[in-house]
């Protein structure tokens, strides 16, 4: 078990284009779950294998517990990574797969062996009922006991992934790095075995580094997220902080399915901030406006961002509540997705969507969601996020 810490840490793969990561700083504490998130190319692999040491470290340092392991080979990391795409042998049993790693362990002193022609003074790590024991007991783990005898292509892809992780488990060691483990397997295995992660995260006890595109499997797993884009780590926080008060436009978008909803609005002031949109101002929360007060922040074009599940919307004009702006749409697409609707809605000629629970809701009421109706919807100041348009920072909840 150990922390691992990374200090201006930055990778050039070519110096004729842009850096791959970029200033990265991030300290993993002992048994902390750190996701990397971000879309394909943004540098989460390429982090990954520098603290693994499968890449070279162009700038700043990395270091496992208090051991700076730049130029610390991989196998002496005492860390255990796991790939996307198994990396199994196939000609060996299951068991053989798993006990690889250990049989290949040597100490000095005891048998001398001959190696380049050489006697030297060796013996195996581990004897043969010690790997037997870690064997068994990482089957267990996994519920893969009865396919020890089986090799890899008579199991299914779920089940490989679990033997993937059961040769980085017997070495035990100080941490588990996990590169887009779940990626070869269709959706709903993907879901069981993500919870299968956060049970197995449970029973080692140690500190995970685990690399995805899905934000989903980020937000379920990650004790920490790190979004990434273009190299450089945007956000790093709880599942909470990323998905309530994200730093920027970027990680607003990208945190939450379906995403966030952007508007050109302008913030004013008329004694209290407001964001004008559609000819409404809409009022802001008592944090936002705190914050606002605070830097002084002046009257300007902004990207209004509210998430879908958090626009209220009403059917009918007689519903609207008093002394609050009404944005009137027109419902083009009504999804069931069971537990809620996807409202697909044009405000003049810009497509929104708006999430609304289905329980408790009739069939006649679903029928009244017909294509081309009116609807109203407003922002609770709660709901409401405000982006700068100069360099797409969140105003009202991030000054640094
Ligand atoms: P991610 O894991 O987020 O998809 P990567 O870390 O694999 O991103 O890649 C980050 C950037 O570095 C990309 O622009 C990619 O093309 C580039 N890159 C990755 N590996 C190499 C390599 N071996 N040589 C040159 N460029 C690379």
């Amino acid at each position: 078990m150990a922390k691992i810490t990374l200090k201006n840490v930055t990778k050039i793969y070519d110096r004729t284009i842009k850096p791959a990561v970029k200033d990265f700083n991030l300290e993993v504490k002992d048994k902390e779950f750190v996701v990397f998130v971000g879309p394909s190319g943004c540098g989460k692999s390429t982090t990954l294998r520098m603290i693994a040491g499968l890449e070279d470290i162009t700038e700043g340092d990395i270091y496992i517990g208090d051991v700076r392991v730049n130029n610390v080979e991989p196998k002496n990391r005492d860390i255990a990574m796991v790939f996307q795409d198994y990396a199994l042998y196939p000609h060996m049993t299951i068991y053989n797969n798993i006990a690889f790693g250990l049989k290949l362990k040597w100490i000095p002193n005891g048998k001398t062996i001959k190696l380049f022609g050489k006697e030297i003074a060796l013996k195996r790590k581990y004897t043969k009922a010690e790997i037997k024991e870690k064997v068994l007991e990482a089957a267990r783990i996994l519920e893969i006991e009865e396919y020890l005898e089986r090799k890899p292509k008579a199991l299914s892809g779920g089940q490989r992934q679990r033997v993937a992780i059961g040769r980085a488990i017997v070495r035990n060691p100080k941490a588990f790095l996990m590169d887009e483990p779940l990626s070869n397997l269709d959706a709903k295995l993907r879901n069981q075995m993500r919870a299968e992660i956060i049970l197995l995260r449970k029973r080692l006890n140690t500190t995970f580094i685990y690399v995805t595109h899905d934000q989903t499997e980020a937000m379920t797993l990650g004790d920490r997220i790190v979004i990434m884009k273009d190299g450089v780590a945007q956000q790093i926080g709880t599942p909470s902080e990323v998905f309530n008060t994200p730093k920027n436009l970027f990680v607003a978008g990208f945190i939450g399915a379906p995403q966030m909803n952007f508007f050109d609005a302008r913030l004013v002031k008329d004694g209290k901030y407001g964001v004008e949109y559609n000819g409404l101002v809409f009022p802001l929360s008592e944090t936002a406006e705190n914050n606002l007060s605070k830097e002084n922040v002046s009257e300007q074009d902004v990207v209004l961002g509210v998430r879908p599940e958090h626009i209220t919307l009403v059917k009918d004009e007689d519903q609207k509540k008093d002394g609050v702006p009404y944005v009137e749409a027109t419902l083009i697409v009504c999804e069931m997705m069971g537990s809620e609707l996807h409202l697909h809605l044009m405000i003049d000629d810009k497509k929104i969507i708006v999430r609304v629970p289905t329980l408790g809701i009739t069939d006649k009421e679903l029928d009244e969601y017909s294509d081309n109706r009116k609807v109203w919807i407003t922002f609770p100041p709660e709901a409401i996020h405000l982006f700068s348009k100069e360099d797409e920072r969140n105003l009202a909840y991030h000054r640094d």
